[in-house]
């Protein structure tokens, strides 16, 4: 593969042009980009990130498998977006810059959560704005806390599940409650945070209380059925309002009937059309940092769900290529 300043674009051979390379052959990284590890050498604008980490599950486990198998179906991916005319691969040096892979996975999950900050405030330092494939949904707690260290941000959230639960059978670090710690920490500003695609049964009815307590826009699926997808993207922009914001996309806000495999799937959930509305009306956003999560490739026949799970990262990649370009 193609590295160095001129990275994707360069003129040899390589295997990100799929003119030159069909694009089933080769190593799948993100996209079929440059891969590089030691990405503080020569650091792109974009870092794609992988975290083969599934610790902090509370049903169906695999995450970990995310990254890889959305790697090989992002190969599929082609360089311009034909809705948008986007050219993300044109508006900014992008790379797929490997594994935030945990190096001691048995210590414990808040300890893996504390080696994955550590690389995620690496990537922050090389000036790397990152789009990260989880993973389980707890893996968003770190990364914030390594790019939200200078003040609380902003956040679209869509998701079957609000994520901002306390303690459960001893530890607040599993993936139900990674945006409540996140507004206890300092990290998010819940007046600042849109969730949409809520939806599914409760355990009580205070389950997801925190969200509205704090002053989140939670927005059910049922809103977004009443008022249409665009209205509530439109809304939930306003409502986050200007300033840096971090994008959170956990695949099971997707049916179930198009995204069999993730832990904690519900029914009745977004289409693709509809998900991948939302995410191009980011367009103009301040994205500090953007995640797609849970992908699980075990419960998974077919690969279907990891290729709509790079299609929204190809979709976010997208929107991010453009605000680096304005920048
Ligand atoms: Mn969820
Ligand atoms: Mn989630």
């Amino acid at each position: 593969m193609a590295s160095g300043s001129d990275g994707q674009n360069s003129e040899t051979l390589n295997f990100d042009d799929p003119m030159q390379r069909p694009r089933y052959t080769g190593l799948a990284s993100f996209f079929r980009l440059p891969y590089d590890e030691n990405f503080e050498a020569d650091p792109p604008d974009i870092g794609v990130i992988g975290i083969p980490y599934d610790m902090g599950v509370t049903n169906r486990p695999g995450p970990r498998h995310g990254p890889r198998e959305v790697r090989n179906q992002s190969s599929l991916m082609r360089r311009i977006n034909q809705a948008t005319g986007a050219s993300p691969f044109e508006a900014a040096i992008v790379k797929d810059i490997g594994d935030a892979w945990i190096k001691r996975p048995f210590d414990g999950v808040e300890s893996a959560h504390g080696e994955i900050q550590a690389h995620f405030e690496r990537v922050k330092a090389a000036g790397i704005v990152p789009l990260t494939c989880g993973g389980d949904h707890s893996i968003s707690l770190p990364i914030l806390r390594a790019l939200a260290k200078d003040g609380p941000v902003g956040m679209i959230h869509i998701d079957a599940h609000c994520d901002t639960g306390d303690d459960y059978m001893g530890s607040r670090f599993h993936h139900g409650a990674p945006f409540k710690i996140a507004v206890d920490e300092g990290l998010l500003d819940p007046t600042r945070v849109a969730q949409i695609g809520i939806r599914g049964s409760l355990y009580d009815p205070s389950m997801w209380q925190f969200s509205f307590d704090s002053g989140m826009r939670v927005m059910m699926i049922e809103e977004v059925e009443d008022k249409g997808w665009k209205t509530c993207i439109e809304e939930a922009m306003a409502f986050v309002g200007d300033g840096p914001v971090y994008v959170s996309f956990d695949i099971d806000s997707l049916d179930p009937s198009i995204a069999p495999g993730t832990g904690t799937p519900e029914a009745g959930g977004l289409t693709m059309r509809e998900a991948a509305g939302m995410v191009r009306a980011l367009a103009g956003m301040d994205i500090i940092g953007a995640d797609m999560v849970e992908v699980s490739p075990p419960y998974d026949p077919g690969g279907v769900t990891a290729l709509n799970g790079a299609t929204i990262m190809f979709e976010l990649l997208c929107v991010m290529a453009k605000a680096k370009r304005a920048a």
